[in-house]
């Protein structure tokens, strides 16, 4: 019977060598069936019972605290390090990641090392879009968005354990500790079940922490395909990989859909950023971003700096200048586009304007 989970598996489990992909079995049955099951029920129940605002205030609280616990937490702190933070906010970000669902610090963080490291680069990317061409490109959307969860990711040769966190004391509690985050996850909507019944759980619980999980999605997947690219004050187009600016990613993610000024610029933790463009780039017709930039962890990263809990930021240059690698794409990426038709710009162009 070895062919039922191939069907089921749309294709996925084999990657674009033929080579079988290792399910994660605990990933399957709690992201892949229970986490959407439990939360397309909630969303039933938003249309066929009535809701009170408490409810929403308490779906809302708890998506913005995970949420922060990943975007602040696992992602400017543990990944980039942005920014030097408190210890009671490390152990408040570590709890809240790991409510979110999204795997411990160490497991997220190892993972967006790789992708930064990889970017786009079929095979070693652990969730590019351009990982599968199938169904007019939906498909590597699917597996950006969320299917990779559900595989092993294995690591290239050439990519090492990391250091900083198998001695960091709290990323290894929080590993210990995550199965228990994740029912904490679901307890604390239970504790509001005499006010708001089982649409606590179901619409404040399973709804909200799929939600998140959906955002948190499109910064793989729809960042890295729909939007802007970053320019530098030359205003040269930022093509090391195929990163993107979504505002509406910025929106519902807390800023982490300006995505292109992400990997242009990793360390820096503003990531909803303007840069001054230089005299020659505007004489030249190049014109100055307009787009909006929300970015809401880099307002609480500053809220946060005030009240003393975060200090030594990275703070973002008004000035910024891509190097000739950043304004091209590697070899292994222009073998992603050879292979999706992307074109490319002429590799000569280091002084070239790009005017919008
Ligand atoms: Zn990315
Ligand atoms: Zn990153």
């Amino acid at each position: 019977m070895t062919w039922r989970p191939a069907v089921l598996s749309l294709g996925f489990n084999m990657d674009r060598d033929g080579k079988r992909r290792k399910p994660i079995w605990t990933n399957v049955v709690i992201l892949g069936i229970l986490l959407p099951g439990f939360a397309l029920w909630g969303a039933y129940r938003v249309f066929t019972t009535s809701t009170s605002i408490g409810l929403w205030v308490l779906a809302l609280a708890m998506y913005l605290f995970t949420m922060f616990g990943v975007t602040l937490g696992n992602h400017r702190y543990w990944t980039h390090r942005g920014f030097e933070a408190r210890l009671p906010l490390q152990v408040l970000m570590a709890v809240a990641s790991g409510m979110s669902m999204e795997g411990d610090i160490q497991q997220w963080v190892m993972n967006h090392r790789a992708h930064h490291r990889f970017a786009d680069v079929v095979g070693k990317d652990p969730h590019s879009p351009y990982e599968y061409a199938g169904w007019r490109g939906y498909k590597g959307l699917a597996w950006a968005q969320g299917v990779w969860l559900l595989f092993a990711y294995e690591r290239p040769p050439e990519y090492r354990l990391h250091r900083d966190l198998a001695d960091d004391r709290l990323v290894q509690w929080q590993r210990r500790a995550f199965p228990a985050l994740v029912v904490a996850n679901f307890l604390v909507p239970l504790a509001f079940y005499p006010l708001y019944g089982w649409n606590a759980v179901l619409i404040a619980g399973a709804l909200r922490t799929a939600a998140l999980m959906t955002a948190t999605g499109f910064v793989n997947s729809v960042c890295h395909k729909w939007g802007s690219r970053a320019r530098d004050s030359r205003g040269h187009e930022y093509r090391a990989d195929d990163s993107r600016n979504n505002t509406f990613v910025a929106i519902v993610a807390g800023g982490e859909g300006n995505h292109s000024w992400h990997h242009a610029d990793p360390a820096c933790p503003r990531h909803g950023r303007k840069i001054a463009l230089d005299a020659e780039a505007l004489a030249a017709g190049a014109s100055p971003d307009r787009g909006w930039r929300p970015d809401a962890t880099w307002h609480l990263i500053q809220l946060l700096a005030r009240a003393g809990l975060i200090d030594k930021i990275r703070e973002p240059k008004v000035k910024i200048y891509f190097a000739d690698k950043q304004q091209m794409p590697n070899p292994s990426l222009l073998q992603t586009h050879l292979l999706w038709h992307i074109e490319d710009p002429e590799p000569a162009g280091a002084d070239k304007v790009l005017v919008s």
